[in-house]
């Protein structure tokens, strides 16, 4: 089972979720943190790495003596990162999307696959070996996200099938692009918000982006008891089960302070992670309701 934690705004407390998920999950398991742009699923959860790779994307490298400046490449790039200027051919490689359609296309083989440096890919063990962890961090500068995280999901296809292990993926909060990436591998997405306005308002939205996606979602309430019951009521409508509500408690804050996994740390709410990851996996092997079929014309 593949499950992703996320989120519509950040600070809702996902990554807690996410690392007393894995802290208290029965059976093997790996944490995956797939916000590599602010990757810190590793502070709380610590692991022992045990390798590293550097992720690069393939990248166009142009070889001007045998262009013809035909313009094919410019014409089929819709990031423009490659154009030409009468007889000067001009390749951005930042803003590259990897895709080679630039290399297939030109007809003179002026365009030979070159590669940009993305980040890297780390791996190791927590919790004392108990729980496998995966990580891409995000090299300062670039902003193309996806491409590592698709690195980062391959390691950990890698890392836990052999083991036979659950995946628990810690996603980017927000519902763009890197977050959408990160939820669509998952067999249930756990939504995390809290319930105040911006929070009911920024859960909205990642419920209605994440919907196109077919799959089962339910909800943790984290600072259960702020805010009014808009939150409650809506997941009513939606069929939305809400798995735990997370008290609003000055300990979990204190935890949270000093890097520790709050599962760990405030004994009281081990049994609420427990009871929560029992949940999900009920969640997860409930039978989907089928569509209703559309009325013929
Ligand atoms: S497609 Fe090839 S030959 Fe044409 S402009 Fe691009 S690099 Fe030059
Ligand atoms: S590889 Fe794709 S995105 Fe990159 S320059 Fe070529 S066409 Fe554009």
């Amino acid at each position: 089972m593949i499950v992703a934690v996320a989120s519509g705004k950040g600070g809702t407390g996902k990554t807690t979720v996410a690392s007393c998920l894995a802290w208290v999950w029965k059976g093997p398991v790996l944490a995956v943190d797939l916000d590599v742009e602010e990757p810190n699923l590793h502070l709380f959860l610590k692991p022992r790495l045990d390798g590293r790779r550097p992720a690069a994307l393939e990248v166009p490298i142009a070889d001007e003596a045998r262009c013809t400046f035909c313009g094919a490449c410019a014409d089929l790039c819709q990031f423009k990162a490659i154009t030409v200027l009468g007889s000067v051919l001009l390749a951005f490689p930042e803003m590259c999307h990897g895709c080679g359609g630039c290399i297939a296309v030109c007809p003179q083989g002026a365009l030979a696959p070159g590669s940009r440096e993305l980040g890297e890919v780390l791996w190791g063990h927590a919790g004392g070996g108990r729980i496998g962890f995966c990580m891409g961090r995000l090299r300062v500068g670039e902003a193309l996200s996806p491409p590592l995280m698709r690195a980062v999901i391959a390691q950990a296809r890698e890392l836990a099938l052999p083991a036979g292990a659950d995946v628990v993926i810690d996603a980017p909060p927000g519902t763009s692009c890197p977050a959408i990436q990160a939820v669509s591998p998952a067999d249930l997405i756990v939504l995390v918000t809290e319930p105040t306005p911006f929070g009911f308002h920024d859960f909205r939205l990642a419920h209605e982006a994440f919907l196109p996606l077919g799959k089962p979602m339910a909800v943790v309430v984290n600072r259960a008891g702020l805010g009014g019951e808009d939150l409650h009521g809506y997941c009513r409508r939606e069929n939305l089960p809400i798995l735990a509500e997370i008290p609003l408690d000055r300990r979990i804050a204190r935890a949270y302070a000093k890097g520790d996994v709050v599962a760990a740390a405030l004994t009281d709410l081990h049994a609420l992670f427990e009871r929560l990851a029992d949940r999900i996996g009920g969640v997860a092997d409930a039978p989907r309701p089928v569509p209703e079929a559309a009325p013929h014309a």
